[in-house]
């Protein structure tokens, strides 16, 4: 897979990982089933860089991030964070690690424990893994939900007592007290309101500013990713089919699913035309996946050797790959 020709320090390298989910076999049918969430994705984000990955649901994505997390174990392949295979690291190593990789989820309520205050909920992580002096807590749990946007009086309220928006800032502050250096942040916005996720894309823009936190950002919207994104890969399927610098990918994109996926973001511009997506059909089970390119099945701009071969990856320019036929000359 071409690699990124980034010169800043890389702090994640994920090589060629494989993710399958083996499916139970029923008794008359004895062939094992495996659902290939996953296929052979590679990339790295460098220090201080949003690295997004977008995609229609169910193409893998989230997949990634919990295999990154090893909430997942994977099937295959390396990730390294500064230069260590996290797949191999024993228990002590990892716990060692934990607090510099770092997720945040989609749903903000289903992440925080109903029965604890927002200051504890913060504090929880803070103590168990020793970052400040047990005297200093107090003050430290202030200071890092004030970054956040909340206030000393809301550390004694209870999650319930909180907007949707509120609450990822809890789940923010969370992560933010443990000093991370990348944050793995998995659809942080698709459950709150448009104003919203302005709001807390703008928080983790300014966190990101301050303290240097690479992100790893995966969503389905191409709009919210555009606000956070250096570089962005277009996933389908368990494949990455494009991947490219940001201007580079809204303007020029080269894969017929990128195009099909920019097609159809809203333009808010009065007058405008609205757009929708051009793709027919439904995505293909990721248990049996196409042949060849998986998305010969929807691509409007298919060819015979679509069906039969692999598309290689192909550099367009430093920071642009893709892999579809319609790059790599005929046949046609
Ligand atoms: Fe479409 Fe063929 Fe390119 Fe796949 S390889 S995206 S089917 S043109």
């Amino acid at each position: 897979m071409p690699r990124s020709t980034e010169s800043e320090s890389v702090i994640l390298e994920v090589k060629n990982l494989v993710k399958h989910f083996p499916l139970r076999s029923l008794g008359f049918r004895k062939k094992n089933r495996v659902v290939h969430a996953v296929d052979g994705v590679s990339f790295s984000i460098s220090m201080g860089h949003t690295f997004s990955i977008v995609g229609e649901s169910g193409c893998g994505k989230s997949t990634i991030g919990r295999t990154i997390m090893r909430l997942y174990p994977p099937t295959a392949g390396e990730v390294l964070f500064k230069g260590e295979n996290i797949f191999t690291l024993q228990r002590k190593s990892l716990t060692a690690i934990r607090p510099k990789m770092q997720m945040i989820f989609q749903d903000p309520y289903a992440s925080l424990d109903p029965r604890m205050t927002a200051g504890e909920l913060v504090a929880e992580a803070v103590e168990k893994h020793g970052i400040v002096p047990k005297n200093q807590l107090g003050d430290y749990i202030i200071s890092i939900m004030k970054d956040c946007g909340l206030s000393e009086e809301q550390a004694e309220r209870f999650p319930h007592e909180f907007s949707g928006g509120q609450r990822q800032r809890i789940c923010i502050a969370r992560t933010l007290a443990l000093q991370p250096e990348l944050i793995v942040c998995d659809e942080p916005v698709s459950a709150l309101d448009v104003s919203i996720q302005a709001q807390i894309i703008n928080l983790l823009r300014t966190l990101q500013r301050e303290r240097g936190i690479a992100y790893l950002f995966i969503s389905h919207d191409l709009a919210v990713v555009k606000h956070v994104s250096d570089t962005v890969a277009v996933m389908y399927l368990g494949e990455i089919v494009e991947q490219a610098d940001k201007h580079t990918l809204y303007v020029q994109p080269a894969h017929p699913y990128t195009k099909a996926l920019l097609k159809a973001v809203p333009v808010l511009r009065p007058g405008a035309a609205l757009n929708s997506l051009i793709l027919s059909g439904d995505v293909p089970s990721a248990e049996n996946p196409p042949r060849g390119c998986r998305f010969h099945t929807r691509c409007p701009e298919c060819m015979e050797v679509c069906a039969r071969e692999f598309p290689k990856p192909r550099v367009l320019s430093p920071n642009h790959w893709v892999a579809c036929h319609q790059y790599n000359g005929p046949p046609r």
